[in-house]
């Protein structure tokens, strides 16, 4: 079987790229500034840096999908996940169908 090519074109990738490149550096930034001031409320600070370091990861990932050609393919089940989706959650790396079955 061969891959199916991302659905999008040239310029929607290349929007989506910098999507999740600012995406990526904003939350690097902020797991940054947390290992600046350690110490607050160290229990609150941990779970949300657990969750901007999951966060990075899945940028990360969608950014390799990317560079591989097969971002805008659900991850599971290769639908192509639509533009409009992609454009308010660049990171998403799974059909609507396949997050609801989660
Ligand atoms: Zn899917």
């Amino acid at each position: 079987m061969i891959a199916p090519a991302s659905p999008l074109t040239t310029v929607q990738l290349q929007d989506l790229t910098r999507e999740l490149v600012t995406g990526l550096a904003r939350v690097t930034r902020r797991i940054e500034l947390m290992d600046d001031d350690s110490g607050d409320e160290p229990g609150l600070d941990s779970d949300q840096k657990l969750g901007l370091v999951t966060q990075r990861s899945v940028f990360e990932r969608a950014l390799s999908r990317m560079a591989d050609g097969r971002y805008g393919l659900c991850e599971t089940c290769s639908t192509p996940i639509p533009y409009g989706r992609l454009l308010l959650q660049p990171e998403d790396l799974v059909c609507g169908d396949c997050l609801s079955s989660q």
